[in-house]
Order: C-alpha cells, then sequence, then structure tokens
C-alpha cells in the first residue's frame, strides 16, 4: 500500500528530480534502483506527481552513496529515501507493517540494555580522556579481540577507557527518528558524564553515526590511530608467510574519508599482506549488501547485492575493516576475514585458516554479553 510524505520531503525529493538528466550513469552498481525504475528522474517524476510511495522504495536504499559519487550533478538520492524513511515513519505512526521491522526492534532494545552495555571503564581521572568505542558488530564477533585491541591501545594511547555500547545506527537508518534521539542520548550522556574528549571508533558505521550526533568530541577511525602508533612488533612482516592474495573491500559509510583508506592500506604494508585493490574501491567502493538495513527491509535484493560484490574479485578471500561488511562477504560465499584479525588474532596464525568462521545469532549475543561482563572487570 502507498503511503503519504511531508511537504519538506516533497521538496527535496523535487530537487533531487531536478538536477537528474536521467543519464542511468549511477543505475548499474546501485543494489536497487534496476529493479525499481527506469531511471532515477522516472522514479522520483512518479513519486513527486502521486505524493505517495510503495514504502518497498525507500526501505531498499542501502544508503551506500554510490549514486553521488558517480553523478555528473551530483543528485543525492540516499538524502532523498532517508527523508522518505523518517517522513513516512513520522506521517504513519511508526514503520509500516508492510516493512520487517521485527528484527530491528529486538536487536536494538537488546542492544540498549543493561544486558549488553557498559558504562565508560578503564579511565584514569584528571587526564585527556579518550574512549575505545569497538561497536555491537566487532563486540558480537569476538570479545577476545575486542579485548586484545583495547589491551593494545592502553599501552600505546594515553588515558583510553572503553564503553560497550551501541550507537543506534539502525534505529536511524530505519527512519525512526524520535527513538534514535531516545537511545543516542544515552551515549551522548556517557560521553558527557565522562568529560570524553575523543573517541575512537573501530567499527564504519559508528564513525559515521557519531561525528555526526556527538559535535563535542573529536571521532578518530582504529585505523588511523594504529597506522599512527604501529602495528604490534610480533606481527611485523607476520603476513609475508601466507599463501593467499586478500582483496580490500572498503566499507561505504567512510567512502569519503581518504585518510581511513590510507590508514588501512599502510598497516595492511607493515603486515606485508599480499593485497588486491578491487575495481571500485576507495571512495567508489560499492555496498557490501547490508547498508541501510536492507538485509532486514529486504533479504532478496541484499543477498544479490553480496554475491555481487564478492563476485567482483577473482580472489577467494575478501579483508574488510568492518566487521558488518565481512559477515556480507561470508553471506556472499567467499572467505572473509577482519583487518583486526591480522593484528590480535593469534589462533588466526596457528591454525593458518585466515578467514572468519559462521557464528549463529545466539552465539553472537552470547559474546556480547561476555565483552560486557569481561569490560566491567577492568581496573583503572
Ligand atoms: S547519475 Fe545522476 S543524473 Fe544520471 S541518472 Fe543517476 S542520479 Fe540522474
Ligand atoms: S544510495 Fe546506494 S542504494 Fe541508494 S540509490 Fe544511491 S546507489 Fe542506490
Amino acid at each position: 500500500m502507498n503511503v503519504k510524505f511531508d511537504k519538506e520531503t516533497k521538496k527535496a525529493l523535487k530537487a533531487e528530480k531536478d538536477k537528474c538528466t536521467g543519464c542511468r550513469i549511477c543505475m548499474k552498481n546501485c543494489p536497487m534502483l534496476e529493479q525499481y525504475c527506469i531511471s532515477p528522474k522516472q522514479l522520483l517524476s512518479k513519486i513527486d506527481e502521486d505524493s505517495m510511495v510503495d514504502p518497498i522504495i525507500p526501505f531498499s536504499c542501502a544508503s551506500c552513496g554510490y549514486c553521488t559519487q558517480v553523478c555528473p550533478e551530483e543528485v543525492n538520492l540516499n538524502k532523498v529515501f532517508l527523508k522518505l524513511r523518517m517522513s513516512i515513519v513520522e506521517m504513519n505512526d511508526g514503520i509500516p507493517q508492510s516493512i520487517n521491522n521485527k528484527a530491528v526492534k529486538f536487536h536494538q532494545k537488546s542492544s540498549f540494555s543493561k544486558l549488553f552495555t557498559t558504562k565508560i571503564m578503564g579511565l584514569q581521572d584528571n587526564q585527556a580522556r579518550r574512549v575505545f568505542f569497538p561497536g555491537c558488530s566487532l563486540t558480537a564477533y569476538s570479545p577476545k579481540l575486542v579485548m586484545r585491541t583495547y589491551n593494545y591501545l592502553r599501552k600505546k594511547v594515553p588515558n583510553v577507557g572503553i564503553m560497550v555500547n551501541c550507537c543506534g545506527k539502525p534505529t536511524y537508518s530505519m527512519g525512526d527518528m524520535n527513538t534514535f534521539k531516545k537511545y543516542y542520548s544515552t551515549v551522548q550522556k556517557t560521553f558527557n558524564t565522562s568529560f570524553i574528549e575523543e573517541v575512537i571508533v573501530a567499527c564504519q558505521n559508528c564513525y559515521h553515526t557519531i561525528s555526526e550526533n556527538s559535535p563535542n568530541q573529536k571521532v578518530i577511525s582504529l585505523w588511523e590511530m594504529i597506522a599512527e602508533v604501529g602495528i604490534p612488533d610480533d606481527k611485523v612482516g607476520k603476513g609475508c608467510s601466507i599463501d593467499a592474495v586478500f582483496a580490500i573491500h572498503d566499507p561505504c559509510p567512510t567512502r569519503k574519508n581518504s585518510e581511513i583508506h590510507d590508514s588501512v592500506r599502510k598497516i595492511t604494508q607493515k603486515l606485508d599482506l599480499n593485497i588486491k585493490e578491487m575495481e571500485f574501491s576507495r571512495e567508489s567502493t560499492l555496498c557490501c549488501g547490508s547498508g541501510g538495513m536492507i538485509g532486514v527491509t529486504n533479504k532478496e535484493l541484499a543477498l544479490k547485492q553480496m554475491k555481487k560484490r564478492v563476485n567482483q574479485t577473482d580472489e577467494a578471500y575478501i579483508l574488510s575493516y568492518c566487521q558488518e561488511c565481512v559477515e556480507s562477504m561470508k553471506q556472499g560465499g567467499k572467505k572473509s576475514v577482519h583487518l583486526l584479525d591480522f593484528l590480535f588474532n593469534d589462533d588466526m596464525y596457528f591454525t593458518k585458516k585466515f578467514f572468519q568462521k559462521n557464528i549463529n545469532t545466539y552465539k553472537k549475543w552470547s559474546n556480547r554479553y561476555i565483552a560486557k561482563v569481561k569490560v566491567e572487570k577492568i581496573k583503572t
């Protein structure tokens, strides 16, 4: 069933429609446009004319920003579809029933519960204050890796604490801004009460969300930090003995952050890993298939994009620095590994299996609980 949206969204939609020439350059690598239209111009004109939209259209945009990256007119479809999501939620008393939101709701409610969150641990008083924010996907993958990363940061960076929490991106992506604000205010309150000046993030979605919503905190990616302080001594050159080539997949939320792309390459060079650039990389990277929560809202489309992305390289292994992207590459059917595995996962070097195993949902939640307990035991 088509639904209404507000005037402000209509105005934003019209502005992008007017800029679009219908050249279709953006369509080749967009996860969703081919399925829903002949061209963005035609799609936006129809939505404008009807003043109504089928919710599956905005809820299928992966928010990857590829269209704007390649568009000669700098049309921002991501902005239009996100605004449509927000307006639909606002005007229809929540996310329409036709859109699967149950899993997101459960994930977010649990993620912000006491069972899976901590205050900031490990800080000393009266010094410049930083916090390491590993994010939920990495914590769900491996509490051990999170703790090893934090212990390394503690040795190299003065006065750094750690906080286990979610940044609320899934709720933001669904366009449910009231709920997002409620969740994010708890994160901000934790930063404020501990006088945090700098947040070190491991997840590219957290990087984006915290940068946008915490103007008084400096946000720095873990990759910039590690490139600056150096990799662990025992890992320098360790990659040269690995008999595999790793294609690098850059996550789309930080497509514009060339300093992050450079830092990641610097780390892989220090490791002496045999890496290969994908055709679409850095600022031109493509969605892994889970952007914009399409893995929940449009599973079929998401899986298609995951398969497409992994098959854009002939290499059998894909390396990324976002755990969500690693999960997508696995679902797409290739062996995938996180950059942190090469830095702190000694078990991987021992077994000589340079890829992540699949983990079921129950294990992921139990890992998140383990991480919470471990973090709460940290002393200053
Ligand atoms: S590349 Fe830009 S101008 Fe061309 S169809 Fe896509 S949005 Fe329109
Ligand atoms: S943001 Fe990504 S998924 Fe959305 S329209 Fe642009 S290219 Fe397509």
